[in-house]
């Protein structure tokens, strides 16, 4: 049998078109990825302004330490904002001694909080503040870019909750909520302070 095969022209001219563009995608996307994972990879090894930062950054969570370096040294570079990490993780121990705080403790309650109900208990939230001649400002007009720029590297910003502001504070859930990172860690799913998440 003879089978008469005609080509249709404009279908192959298409089908060279949307390959042409498959890969155009590919290539780019590829070639995003790389430059992402290079930068995470420089500011792991670089450091910040800030020697007390730079110490507080290491007790933070292994995956958001990259990401907090870039948040601090880019605020620096493209705000021109020194910013201090105040506080980074703080330990079950530690967070349980704030709790009784005006509690069980004479003085103020300094939290809500209970061990384990904090995002900072796990190294996954820190808290910031810039620093100008020397001095901590905490109230400070520029909280709104520095919030921007955390959020615009994907933190979690503390000053757009609604019933509690807390405008130094940043977060990263990783999609978990502290009840969930809770079970985590006292099933023994850590290495340390640190949840593992898979
Ligand atoms: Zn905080």
């Amino acid at each position: 049998m003879n089978i008469k095969f005609t080509p249709n022209r404009t279908a192959k001219i298409l089908l060279v078109i949307v390959l042409f563009i498959i890969i155009a995608i590919a290539y780019k996307k590829r070639k995003k990825l790389k430059k992402t994972a290079m930068n995470t990879i420089n500011y792991i090894k670089q450091k910040t302004w800030d020697i007390y930062s730079n110490r507080r950054i290491d007790t933070l969570h292994p995956d958001i330490r990259a990401k907090t370096k870039e948040f601090i040294i880019r605020a620096e570079k493209e705000l021109g904002i020194k910013l201090r990490v105040t506080s980074a993780l703080r330990t079950w121990q530690e967070q349980n001694r704030l709790y009784k705080k005006g509690r069980s403790v004479s003085g103020k309650i300094v939290t809500n909080a209970k061990a384990g109900e904090s995002y900072h208990n796990y190294g996954l939230a820190f808290d910031v503040v810039e620093i100008k001649n020397g001095k901590a400002l905490w109230n400070n007009p520029n909280w709104q870019k520095i919030g921007n720029l955390g959020k615009s590297l994907g933190f979690e910003w503390g000053g757009d909750w609604k019933r509690f502001k807390d405008k130094p504070h940043f977060q990263k859930r990783f999609g978990k909520h502290h009840t969930t990172l809770a079970k985590l860690y006292k099933s023994g799913q850590r290495k340390g302070n640190y949840v593992l998440f898979s």
